[in-house]
């Protein structure tokens, strides 16, 4: 298509006369694959057509939220009678009520919920909240992991253990960040080390329990197990970010997962975001009453918000995840999601190429690797170029993922087994041009 019949081209052109790098979160700029971003048009079920009404085959949906596909009639329905009713009254509302007990019903670690509008607000106040709740400053967490763009939680490992991490950011001060500590993922030996030197003077470990910004990495067991017991011992709580996991792995979220591995296993803390608001503005932290009683009105932490538990998102989150709910549901969509996974994994191997993949729930990772990373490092290993050529094989074929090798990627209730179908023998097509 030439340029001047592209209509995403010309409106990247204009998007970026007026918003910085012509989107309004990085990762849509497809700086690190090139080329044009697609500008959605419309959605519907597992697709999204673009300016110039081509159809994509989505394997982000919003980067997780739309695990239903787009436009469920459920979901759409209450949204409609939600914003008849009104867009927000800064007052509460009984919705909120039946999200929080929705979401308590399904997550038992947690007996309180507080509700906020982003993932970022949801996981700094999460970390506020660990500190106010033990009285300590310094906290742990992994390189790779991702909890949303607050200044604390913004940082990369220093030049070595028990040094603190330096800001992955410009206009975040060194002293800002000069308690967080950055650990490598499932690395037991020096989380070890670290608690011997910090244990005491540590509010909390802040972990994604399966990471999907660093593409799909899982913490092992005894990792998860070594996290927990030290967090124990050294009166530390343990915060999972399940922003992304959260009612997107398994109903139960990552942390039933490692509660079938490791018998009574719940973290302190648990940060929500994207399923709970099934695409709109949602996000969500919870935990024990004693540690959420800590919170403004009734305890010294303040956190505070003009729209949080909004009237429409909180309709679009609570009929996302009754439906979600639904026996058999995650079932279904495990197997949905392995049956890509294996297919990608198959026709990789049948033009000799290395691949690696992994999943669980509606979520998946694939590597251009012979063997599954176990920590960022690892995923970096791979190879751009190759990666680029997939990503722009799959996207020329109309199967969208995501524009980076650092994402995981999410398959939803509406992806049929056609669309699976069509995913693997556009994804055999690329993997013969990789082989040459
Ligand atoms: C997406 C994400 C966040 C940030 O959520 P936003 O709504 O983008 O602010 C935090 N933690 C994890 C694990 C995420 O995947």
């Amino acid at each position: 298509m030439t340029p001047s019949t592209d209509l995403n081209e010309s409106l990247f052109e204009r998007a970026k006369r007026v918003i910085p790098g012509g989107v309004n979160s990085p990762v849509r700029a497809f700086r690190a694959v090139g080329g044009t971003p697609r500008f959605v048009k419309r959605a519907q079920g597992a697709y999204f057509w673009d300016a110039n009404d081509r159809r994509y085959i989505d394997y982000i949906g919003s980067w997780g939220p739309m695990i239903l596909g787009h436009g469920h009639p459920a979901v759409v329905q209450s949204v409609q009678k939600a914003i008849t009713e009104g867009f927000s009254f800064g007052a509460p509302t009984e919705r909120e009520i039946e999200l929080a007990e929705e979401i308590l019903k399904h997550v038992p670690s947690m007996e309180m919920v507080r509700l906020v509008s982003s993932g970022t607000e949801a996981g700094m106040s999460a970390l506020r909240l660990a500190r106010g709740a033990t009285g300590r400053s310094k906290f742990i967490k992994f390189e790779g992991c991702y909890h949303g763009h607050a200044d604390a939680l913004l940082v990369k490992a220093g030049s070595g253990l028990a040094t603190f991490g330096n800001p992955t950011s410009a206009g975040v001060p060194a002293e800002v960040v000069q308690h967080t500590l950055v650990l490598e993922y499932n690395n037991v030996p020096q989380l070890e080390e670290a608690f011997a030197l910090h244990g005491k003077e540590l509010a909390c470990v802040m972990i994604e329990p399966i990471a999907g910004n660093m593409n799909f990495v899982r913490a092992s067991v005894p990792f998860m197990q070594r996290c927990r017991e030290l967090c124990t011992q050294y009166g530390a709580l343990l915060v999972f970010d399940e922003v992304m996991t959260g009612f997107r792995v398994a109903l139960g979220s990552a942390q039933s997962v490692y509660a079938q591995a490791i018998p009574g296993f719940k973290p302190d803390v648990t940060v929500l975001g994207k399923v709970i608001g099934g695409g709109m503005p949602l996000a969500a932290f919870g935990g024990p009453r004693a540690i959420m009683e800590q919170l403004a009105p009734l305890g010294p932490v303040y956190q505070a918000g003009t729209l949080s538990g909004n009237p429409v998102a909180t309709a679009c989150g609570l009929t996302t995840l009754r439906e979600i709910s639904q026996p058999g549901f995650f079932e279904a969509l495990s197997r949905k999601t392995r049956s890509l996974v294996d297919g990608l994994k198959s026709a990789a191997a049948a033009e000799g190429v290395a691949f690696t993949a992994d999943c669980q729930g509606g979520m998946f990772g694939f590597f251009l690797l012979s063997e599954l990373p176990q920590n960022y490092a690892t995923v970096m290993k791979t190879d751009n170029a190759r990666f680029n050529t997939l990503f722009h094989g799959l996207l020329d074929r109309g199967v969208y993922i995501a524009p980076a090798l650092y994402e995981a990627g999410f398959v939803s209730a509406a992806h049929s087994e056609e669309d699976i179908a069509q995913t693997v023998a556009a994804a055999h097509e690329v993997f013969k041009l990789l082989a040459k």
